[in-house]
């Protein structure tokens, strides 16, 4: 999608602090982080949400999920572990409309969120 942040960051139009990308997918540290650390996942492809998936993205999906528990082990806070959260429409908070995992870590979490 042309006007799209996050297509504009997995192309590199826009610069981000990038600490994973590969064939399918980019992750990057989040502008506002809510934790220590706060990465995000996104597919290179554009998809709106996770409400737009279907039986064809679970391979991809599971790359995304893949991706984040790769990442947490190469960063070292896998053990003391970590929170992955899919934000979807606007019940679910979500804001930027490219499907995103975000991986937050380095604090205690709550549950549920609010
Ligand atoms: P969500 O509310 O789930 O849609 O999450 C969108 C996330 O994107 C928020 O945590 C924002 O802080 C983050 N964000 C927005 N713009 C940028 C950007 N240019 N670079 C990195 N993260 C961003
Ligand atoms: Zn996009």
């Amino acid at each position: 999608m042309s006007d799209c942040l996050f297509c504009k960051i997995a192309s590199g139009e826009i610069p981000a602090t990038l600490v994973h990308e590969d064939d399918a997918c980019v992750a990057f540290n989040d502008i506002s982080p809510q934790a220590p650390i706060h990465i995000l996942i996104i597919p290179r492809v554009h998809i709106d949400s996770l409400d737009k998936t279907a039986a064809g993205d679970a391979a991809l999906m599971g790359h995304l999920l893949t991706a984040a528990a790769d990442i947490a082990r190469k960063n070292g806070f896998a053990e003391n572990g970590y929170r992955v959260v899919i934000n979807t429409n606007a019940d679910g908070g979500q804001t930027v409309f490219h499907l995103h995992v975000h991986l937050l870590a380095g604090r205690t979490f709550v549950f549920p969120p609010g």
